[in-house]
């Protein structure tokens, strides 16, 4: 992880430790659509390890002569009970706040990656690969009733709602649980809507959360 990243909740540092994101890919119809991948019929995950976190705010960066570097916004769900085999009601109970984080890809290496049979590491678990805002909590919040919206240097590039996962955040996270421990402080990115595309360096990304959140950051 950057040196200095902490969780945020409400605007405050967080105690809660700097774990591991797990992600799911696909996880909605018309973005596994759009990059001609089959729709899947289990949820496929993968982990991106701390040394990717990093803020979203005011700037990130991206990395240098590795092909192109894709965008996906993803509502991010910061976890603060460990969970193992976790019921859906208990998944429930660990989720301490909701935010925004970019699942940053490099696409082009991923591509051949995935031609090759290969793990996506390379170009997903990259240093700096997840910038996250701050957190909300939830209380009270539909978590399956969230727009989840991305301007690229003022226009608009992801339009999406969490109304359209394929699997809803608690099912996603109980899921999760019975293949890895889920440990306080990790997080869950829950799936990214359709409009991906590159990043370019002097990009101006504007994101926003429903009227709960909304972040301008600059790519370096
Ligand atoms: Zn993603």
């Amino acid at each position: 992880m950057s040196t200095e990243y902490q969780h945020h909740v409400n605007g405050k540092v967080s105690t809660l430790p700097v774990g591991k994101v797990v992600c799911v890919g696909r996880n909605y119809v018309a973005h596994a659509k759009e990059l001609n991948n089959p729709v899947p019929t289990e949820p496929l995950l993968f982990i991106k390890p701390a040394n990717t976190l990093t803020f979203l705010t005011p700037s990130f960066s991206i990395p240098a002569s590795r092909g192109e570097c894709h965008f996906e916004i993803e509502l991010a769900v910061l976890i603060d009970k460990k969970l193992t085999m976790a019921t859906e009601q208990e998944a429930q109970s660990a989720i301490a706040g909701i935010g925004l984080a970019l699942d940053l890809t490099l696409r082009d290496l991923q591509q051949q990656l995935k031609e090759k049979g290969q793990p996506w590491e390379k170009a997903k678990a990259f240093d700096g690969a997840c910038p996250v805002s701050g957190f909300v909590t939830a209380e009270g919040i539909d978590l399956q009733n969230l727009s989840i919206r991305l301007w690229q240097n003022g226009q608009s590039r992801q339009n999406g709602n969490s109304a359209d996962m394929l699997v809803p955040v608690v099912a996603l996270l109980s899921y999760a649980s019975t293949f890895f421990t889920i440990m306080p402080g990790d997080i869950l990115l829950t799936g990214t809507p359709q409009g991906v595309g590159p990043l370019h360096r002097g990009d101006r990304l504007t994101l926003e959360l429903s009227n709960l959140l909304n972040a301008e950051s600059l790519v370096l």
